[in-house]
């Protein structure tokens, strides 16, 4: 094929070819169209040409100027060649140096032209010297000026270097900028003020005025971010087009109260008195079962959960809430409202250890009124897990309480209402779009999340959810103090330790992962399990948790701790989300450093629990004032919100809130660290355009629906729901 459209395979855009081809399609670039939106990430000022004698040590300057020596050599210990070239422009005289560049001889040792280079400038022994300049050869086709300018730096990758990459851009740019049409129509453009995209590309790739690549690159933020934002509310506008459950809740909030005394909850309900549990008003039946009073946002959240339910359209809704802040209460009243309205509960979380104690605090809390609790986990023999099916397919089972594997491997329910789906930054966005693929209908969905994530993140990943936020504690709690200890304090925060177990208070001694090996990490919570065991607290009882072993150790260490038997648990990160064990209000976390600041406030989050003051202790040697920074962050803030918008800075999207799936988040440019505010402005964008065109089938809209759809992770989306 000759007929070269912008559209087809970037192997025939000039400066490519067959051998370069690959490597670009590696990272994306299948056509030219993808060449021309493979945008820079940085640039490089190469305008700044002094003479040579007026280059200053430290500055970053192009030279130009005729090689006036030139020597290769390889280095006594074999291996590096070193290359010099000695060059002048009459006024001065500079070495450009080369370091392991070989290639590099060729081209310069026999060069009696022009040379143009930009770099660093560094002191030499006698002359000044750029180290690893990049340079080009001057001659009719290279005056110079196409090098010393602004040059964007491109991302690349194995194989590929900046200057081809470089080239092959401005070269379609040349060729094929005619044929890029605008996809974002011009209202929009219109109502944000963004540049034309041909403007826009030329802005970008070339840069000239600052002021315009910077509205070229709001323009490009903004459309990383639309795209994704339209394939949200799509998929939102699907949900809402489908057809749910209808749960008649306000018939059980006005139900009659059941005639008798009610003062004892146990034998008014007995397992199979199932009209009297049905004709107590909703309200009343939760507050009566939960053994304490609800905060107020807990009973807004549920409120709106409630309002939600009664819709006929399938609920979509996300509860965010600080560690802490009791969304396992909100979820056991939906739950309940669910099973009187006749219809089962999934119930999901991340980790066995947490499925196993919602298992028992929903047993403790429903069993009394004749709801059968179910659980199913992997530790299960065949007969037990057959039998647990069974009771889910018959329907005798109204609760089942599991992790994800519950959905995934195609649990057959009897009549299956509502999915609650805990600690969901623990599941990946499209693994949430898959449960609706599944076939199971289309149950009602509540996403609980603790790690609160900053509203970035939120609007990114869950921007088709609807937000209900817990934005207040049970009352009572006392603020966490947190300390931060040096590795050779250890010692005496034992010793604080040892008081505090005097007077009755449980401790978690927490130890981070080792490497990426859980194996190696079960062994350093062995190791200190045994330190502590035989050398410092020999005369108390130390539990000991980790990924390694066996589910039902686990268990049973869990329990011990729980039961008060345990007086310190040394455990690894297995206990970070949602265990719950209101008398431990002690913490340490060993090599706190280690963790994002995110997961510490998360770990936490597993002391202060009750009405104790509670202490969580990190040791750590802060190496460097970002670690010393981060430590000072935990230690001055409670605010789980304020600590994910500093994660999110320090660490970056990828790393934070188990999004490391949505790096398929397939943005361009978008960084979700500076654009915050385009973010936002991209979703109302797409909120509107949306609410009049939910299809996108306006013709101004189509091309905007192409580029969607040719996104994988946003196809996911809008395909699964
Ligand atoms: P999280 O939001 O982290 O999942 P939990 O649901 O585990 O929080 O609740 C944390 C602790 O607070 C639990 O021990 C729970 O029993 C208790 N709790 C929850 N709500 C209240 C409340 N309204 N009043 C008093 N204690 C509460
Ligand atoms: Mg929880």
């Amino acid at each position: 094929m000759s007929g070269t459209g912008v559209d087809s395979d970037v192997t025939y855009a000039k400066g490519v070819g067959p051998r370069l081809a690959p490597i670009l399609n590696k990272m994306g670039i299948l056509t030219i169209r993808d060449l021309l939106y493979h945008l820079p990430r940085r640039y490089e000022d190469r305008s700044n040409l002094p003479p040579i004698a007026m280059a200053r040590a430290g500055q970053f300057v192009t030279v130009r100027g005729r090689i006036l020596d030139f020597e290769g050599k390889a280095t006594r210990r074999g291996g590096m060649v070193i290359l010099k070239a000695l060059i002048t422009d009459g006024t001065g005289k500079i070495v450009l140096t080369w370091f392991n560049q070989p290639w590099i001889k060729k081209t310069l040792q026999d060069y009696d032209g022009e040379i143009i280079a930009f770099g660093q400038v560094k002191a030499g022994s006698s002359w000044l010297e750029i180290n690893t300049p990049e340079f080009e050869l001057l001659n009719e086709e290279a005056s110079g000026e196409e090098f010393a300018r602004i040059v964007p730096i491109y991302p690349l990758t194995e194989g590929l270097g900046q200057k081809t990459i470089r080239k092959a851009v401005q070269n379609a740019l040349d060729r094929y900028l005619d044929e890029i049409e605008e996809p974002l129509p011009n209202y929009l453009r219109r109502a944000y003020n963004l540049p034309d995209i041909k403007e826009s590309l030329v802005a970008i790739h070339r840069p000239t005025d600052e002021d315009k690549r910077l509205t070229a690159r709001n323009r490009f933020v903004f459309e990383d971010f639309l795209y994704l934002q339209l394939a949200l509310q799509i998929s939102r506008a699907q949900v809402q087009a489908e057809i749910g459950t209808a749960f008649p809740i306000t018939q059980l909030i006005q139900a009659v109260p059941p005639s008798g005394p009610t003062t004892s909850s146990n034998g008014l309900f007995e397992a199979d008195d199932e009209q009297a549990r049905n004709s107590e008003p909703l309200w009343d039946q939760i507050h009566r079962l939960l053994p304490f009073e609800l905060t107020g946002a807990q009973k807004r959240v549920i409120g709106e959960i409630f309002s939600d339910m009664e819709q006929p359209t399938p609920m979509n809704r996300l509860v965010q809430g600080d560690v802490g802040s009791g969304k396992t209460a909100v979820a056991s009243a939906a739950a309940l409202a669910a099973i009187r309205c006749g219809y089962q509960v999934a119930l999901m979380a991340p980790t066995e250890i947490l499925a196993e104690q919602h298992f028992a605090s929903t047993r403790r809390l429903f069993e009394p009124v004749g709801i059968n609790v179910g659980l199913l986990v992997g530790r299960q023999g065949k007969r037990e897990r057959e039998q647990n099916l069974a009771a889910l397919a018959s329907g005798k089972v109204q609760l089942v309480v599991g992790t994800q594997a519950l959905i995934q491997e195609h649990v057959a329910f009897h009549k299956l209402g509502l999915v609650i789906i805990d600690e969901q930054h623990r599941f990946g966005v499209l693994q949430r779009a898959a449960l609706r693929q599944k076939g199971y209908g289309n149950p009602d969905v509540l996403v609980m999340t603790a790690t609160p994530i900053p509203r970035t993140l939120t609007m990114t990943l869950f921007g088709d959810l609807d937000l209900s936020i817990i934005d207040e504690l049970p009352p009572g709690r006392k603020p966490i103090k947190t300390h931060w200890r040096a590795l050779g304090e250890r010692g005496m925060v034992y010793e604080g330790i040892r008081k505090m177990i005097q007077e009755g208070q449980q401790v978690y001694v927490v130890c981070p992962m080792v490497g990426e090996s859980d194996k190696m990490t079960a062994q350093a919570a062995e190791d200190l399990h045994y330190r502590l065991t035989t050398s410092v607290f020999p005369d108390y009882k130390v539990g000991l948790l980790h990924g390694q072993q066996k589910a039902k150790e686990k268990d049973e260490a869990m329990e011990k701790f729980r039961g008060g038997e345990f007086n310190l648990l040394v455990s690894t990160t297995v206990i970070e989300v949602g265990v719950d064990v209101p008398n431990a209000s002690v913490m340490v976390v060993e090599d706190a450093n280690r963790f994002g600041l995110s997961q510490l406030h998360q770990l936490r989050g597993r002391v202060g629990r009750g009405n104790k003051q509670s202490y969580c202790i990190l040791i750590a040697d802060a190496k460097n004032d970002d670690a010393q920074a981060r430590m000072e962050i935990m230690v001055n803030t409670q605010d789980g919100f304020k600590i994910a918008e500093e994660d999110l800075r320090l660490r970056g999207p990828g790393e934070i809130a188990g999004t490391k799936q949505s790096g398929s988040l397939d943005f361009k440019i978008a960084d979700l660290v500076q654009d915050g505010k385009m973010l936002e402005q991209a979703r109302q964008a797409a909120i509107k355009i949306i609410g009049s065109d939910p299809h996108l089938t306006r013709p101004e809209n189509a091309a905007m629906l192409r580029i969607v759809k040719s996104k994988p992770s946003h196809l996911a989306l809008i395909a699964s729901s």
